[in-house]
Parts: C-alpha cells; sequence; structure tokens
C-alpha cells in the first residue's frame, strides 16, 4: 500500500484516491513470442504437435480429428473455450457451461503517451474479471481495456464470423436467464458493457485512471479476445476460480481463468506433480 507521493515517483499521471495499491514484480511479455519459444524447445525435446487438427468426438480413448484418429492412454483437455465440450464427453463438467465474454482493447494511437506503468481501477470483487485498465506492451503501446461483453457464440470475435447456431440458441437462453434473474448483477454488467461499445463512453473511463491522458488519442480497436468463463447452471453463478475434474483416463482443465497466462508455467508444474502423478500411479 503506497501514499500519493510515493505514486507521483512512480507515474505522476497516475490518479487515485488518498492511497494505491502498487505490486512492483507486474509486467509485460510478448506472448507470441513466449509460445513461439515454448513450442522450439518442445520440438527440440522431441514433443509432435499437431496444429489445425480439430478435436471432433473422443469415444473409448480414441480421438476423431479432421485429420485422422488418434488412440491415446490419457488426455489432457486445455481446450479452453471448448473445454466443456470435451470434459462432458468423459462423463465431467456436469451442470456446466462456457459463457463466452469478449475482451475489446482501443490502442493509444499516433500520438506520443506520458503513462509510465500499467494503471488498475480496484476490481469489482462481483465479476471474475478486471476493470477496464491500462496496459503497457513490451514495445510501449498504451492499451485501454478489456472490456467483457457478453458474447453470443464461442468465437464471436467480429461480425458475423465463426456462426454457430446450436452454441448461439444455447448462449442466449443462459445470457437470458442470466439477465432475467439477474444472477450476480448480470443485468447491470450486461448494460454497463454495452455503453462501452460506443468509443466515447468508454475512453471516458481512461480520466479515472490518470491525469493527463487525452482520450481522444485512443483511436483504434485492436483484435478482441474472448474469455473461457464457465457457468454453473444450476446456482446461475460464475465459476470464480481454476476447476480441475479427472480420473484414471484424462484430465480436464476447466475455467483458466485470468491470468491463466502469466501462471501457465507454474500451474502446469502444479498438475504434473500434484494431479496427474496421482491419478496416473
Ligand atoms: C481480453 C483478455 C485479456 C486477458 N489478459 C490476461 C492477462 O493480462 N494476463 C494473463 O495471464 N491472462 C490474461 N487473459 C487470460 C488468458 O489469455 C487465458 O486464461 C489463457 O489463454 C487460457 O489458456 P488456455 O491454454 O487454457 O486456453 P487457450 O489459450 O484458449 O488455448 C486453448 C487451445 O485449445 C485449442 N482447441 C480448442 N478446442 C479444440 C478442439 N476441439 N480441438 C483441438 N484444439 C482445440 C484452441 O485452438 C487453443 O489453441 C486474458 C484473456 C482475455 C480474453
Amino acid at each position: 500500500m503506497i501514499e500519493l507521493n510515493r505514486l507521483k515517483e512512480i507515474d505522476q499521471n497516475a490518479k487515485t484516491y488518498q492511497k494505491a495499491l502498487y505490486s512492483p514484480t507486474t509486467a509485460s511479455v510478448d506472448p507470441k513470442l513466449v509460445c513461439s519459444k515454448l513450442k522450439s524447445i518442445l520440438i527440440e525435446q522431441g514433443v509432435q504437435i499437431n496444429f489445425s487438427t480439430k478435436c471432433k468426438r473422443i469415444k473409448n480413448n480414441i480421438i476423431y480429428t479432421n485429420k485422422g484418429q488418434y488412440a491415446c492412454k490419457f488426455l489432457i483437455n486445455a481446450a479452453g473455450l471448448y473445454a466443456d465440450k470435451i470434459a462432458k464427453q468423459f462423463g465431467f463438467a456436469k451442470n456446466r457451461i462456457i459463457i463466452p465474454f469478449r475482451g475489446n482493447y482501443l490502442v493509444y494511437g499516433s500520438k506520443k503517451h506520458s503513462i509510465k506503468t500499467h494503471i488498475y481501477p480496484v476490481p469489482n470483487l462481483l465479476n471474475p474479471f478486471l476493470g477496464v485498465h491500462y496496459t503497457l506492451t513490451v514495445n510501449n503501446k498504451l492499451k485501454l481495456g478489456p472490456t467483457s461483453t457478453p458474447a453470443f457464440w464461442r468465437e464471436n470475435y467480429k461480425g458475423l464470423s465463426r456462426f454457430n447456431l446450436q452454441e448461439f440458441l444455447q448462449i442466449i437462453y443462459y445470457e437470458s436467464k442470466l439477465f432475467l434473474f439477474n444472477s450476480f448483477n448480470f443485468r447491470r454488467l450486461a448494460i454497463s458493457e454495452i455503453k462501452k461499445y460506443n468509443r466515447k463512453y468508454f475512453v471516458r473511463l481512461a480520466k479515472h485512471l490518470s491525469h493527463n491522458c487525452d482520450p481522444t488519442s485512443f483511436d483504434t480497436w485492436s483484435k478482441p479476445g474472448i474469455r473461457a468463463q464457465l457457468l454453473n447452471t444450476k446456482t446461475l453463478k460464475l465459476e470464480m476460480d481454476f476447476i480441475i475434474e479427472g480420473d484414471s483416463n484424462s484430465l480436464h482443465i476447466l475455467n483458466a481463468v485470468s491470468p491463466a497466462f502469466t501462471c501457465s508455467f507454474a500451474f502446469a508444474k502444479y498438475l504434473v506433480s500434484e494431479k496427474l502423478k496421482k491419478t496416473i500411479d
């Protein structure tokens, strides 16, 4: 916890009320670079990676894909937005479904900015998402976001691309139910998120975070991301933490919520030492 004076030393632009929380080890990475390095290390160690190979169905430990069949002794399901669908084929993820939430960012365009650090608002504990914040990328680009807009199908990144009718009907059904029963204040969340489609409203949120950052310079939308958020269909509540299910045949990583990228190496170690060893032994 730091006082205003210390905050000014770190970034005189950062705005707060009386005190602030400072996390000196927070940092940015280039995720593409991390993944590409990981890929080359794994290939060096003899791991075979089959890209563009979609798992369509699994029965009796045979995985049916668009590129043929694979037999497996043990399956680890880390399929993000589709992890629940795969888990269900093994009898797991009961009473759970992924409800996708899209995260859009606005990028501070042409002008030079003077922000020196990431700046976050205090999170709303009702949601598993952080509020709209400033992110500095590795190449010092400034981003504002992400939003938490309810999406209507799993890969609802832009327009009607990757539209899936079955997913649409299922997701609309649950989103309407959440809206009707106003579970975890979903109505308020949905309305406040829809307002963020209006760029003016969205950039006004940036004013709460800093003194001297020109809101009008947030002029470019960047590629959105979609959160694979698990909903408990019985309680109509969002799951707030990682969920791991499995048996001697398979292990399913459900609800790898943010910051799942940051913790991925530590989490993988934990899975291997704590979960996999015990299940396979
Ligand atoms: C807007 C936004 C901002 C975020 N910010 C941060 C952050 O600042 N820090 C952080 O740590 N995390 C952040 N996250 C969260 C992080 O990106 C995710 O938690 C993380 O990517 C989850 O990793 P994963 O491997 O479980 O799933 P994914 O990264 O989604 O990977 C799943 C993989 O499975 C594949 N797949 C899916 N279905 C099939 C199938 N049927 N057959 C074959 N392959 C399949 C997909 O193609 C994909 O490659 C953010 C997420 C979003 C959306």
